[in-house]
């Protein structure tokens, strides 16, 4: 039984609770603050700390790669895929207003793609270059946003691929600390955040909205923004969110690190860059597609070896790879691949699923929801 006071504090009705403490749960309670500074606000996370994505991911700032951009294009549309970019090119920017470089150790060291001869791009990549340069140019401000770095491949600590192509504006982030530093904020801002509360179930009536927690904790508002991404599955089935598992292997430190940078391949599905010292490699997702669409977070050996040998057979180095640390981390993805922010009742939206690339997108998504709740309330 709770007492009279904790009813009358941590748990008592607010005009908004929000479900999930990651990037999205964070840059949404923020926006509302900026918004609105007199509105309530309790943030339920399952987990000590978050538990999906945002603190498990690969820290790229996630500006976009050649191909990528290429295939979100064939698949969404021109106007679609630019105005995505777009979204990702501000997000990074505010990050960057909010917080010292130092702070999230944002490292603006570029980065590359590794295209191979059979992808479709290739024969006439220049061209490829060109076209999207120019397409980006009045968002970017640059009129070289992505060369061809394929003559520099070996310099560059990479061999075994056929062309590569470098992107000025991708940069590295230290997860971790971005999003401490971001709850930090926002708890500055008045939001109150309980962690290890797991909510199971939700429902709306024409006054308030109510969750329900699975340890037995009913909490009230006015208003419910659900952000919990790869997991909606189980809260809101209705939204057809895949949930998609990305595992991750760090290396031993080397002597001499091989490559500094980030780096791509296969339309995204391999990403990796330097952390220290040491290589982060992520993904290779689509060599299981169906096992992998899991919110299971133990990952499995087979995906581990796999990115091990990936690095041994293209990282140009005399020194040993080996994995030192491993872990997985849950994505959310909607059908079209575009973010997904979406009323599933009168007081109930769900802002989810930045398809694998929420750390430059969650920022903007969330001005855009704080728009629509606030007009709501
Ligand atoms: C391996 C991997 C690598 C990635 N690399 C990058 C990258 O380099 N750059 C990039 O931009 N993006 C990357 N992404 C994607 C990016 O991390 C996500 O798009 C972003 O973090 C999504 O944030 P979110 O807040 O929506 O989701 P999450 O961070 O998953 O937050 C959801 C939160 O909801 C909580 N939760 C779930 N269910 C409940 C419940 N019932 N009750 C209470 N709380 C609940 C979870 O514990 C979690 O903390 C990567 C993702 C993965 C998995």
């Amino acid at each position: 039984m709770l007492s009279f006071w904790e009813k009358d504090s941590y748990y008592a009705h607010t005009d908004v609770i929000i479900i999930g403490a990651g990037l999205m749960g964070l840059w949404s309670a923020l926006e509302l603050k900026k918004h609105r500074p007199s509105l309530s606000i309790t943030i339920l996370e399952r987990n000590s700390t978050p538990l999906g994505a945002s603190t498990r991911n690969a820290g790229f700032a996630c500006f976009g790669s050649l191909t990528e951009l290429l295939s979100d294009e064939a698949q969404m549309g021109t106007q679609a895929m630019l105005n995505i970019l777009e979204a990702r090119y501000k997000g990074i920017q505010k990050i960057k207003s909010y917080f010292s470089e130092t702070t999230i150790q944002y490292d603006p060291c570029g980065g590359y793609e590794a295209i191979p001869h059979s992808h479709e791009t290739a024969a006439h990549l220049d061209d490829h270059i060109h076209y999207l340069n120019q397409l980006l140019s009045p968002i970017t401000n640059l009129d070289k946003t992505f060369t061809n770095r394929s003559a520099q491949m070996q310099e560059i600590g990479l061999k075994n691929f056929d062309h590569l192509v470098g992107n000025v504006l991708e940069a590295g982030i230290h997860s971790g600390k971005l999003v401490n530093a971001l709850t930090k904020l926002v708890i500055e801002n008045g939001v109150r955040i309980l962690y290890g509360l797991e909510v199971k179930e939700w429902d709306s009536n024409s006054n308030s909205v109510q969750v329900e927690t699975q340890n037995g904790i009913t909490l009230k508002a006015n208003q419910l923004i659900s952000c919990v991404n790869g997991f909606t599955q189980q809260l809101m089935p209705s939204l057809n969110i895949a949930p998609a598992r990305g595992q991750i292997i760090v290396t031993n430190a080397f002597e001499r690190l091989p490559m500094k940078g980030t780096f791509h391949f296969d339309e995204g599905f391999y990403y990796w860059r330097s952390l220290g010292n040491r290589i982060l490699i992520g993904g290779a997702r689509n060599l299981d597609f169906e096992g992998e669409e899991t919110t299971d977070l133990f990952g499995t050996e087979k995906i581990r070896t796999h990115l091990l040998h990936f690095l041994r057979e293209h990282i140009v180095t005399e020194e040993s790879i080996e994995i030192e640390q491993y872990w997985s981390g849950i994505m959310g993805f909607t059908p079209s691949k575009k973010p997904l922010t979406e009323w599933v009742a009168h007081n109930t939206i769900a802002a989810i699923a930045c398809n694998g690339m929420g750390v430059a997108l969650t920022p903007v998504i969330a001005e855009n929801l704080a728009k629509m709740v606030t007009a709501n309330l």
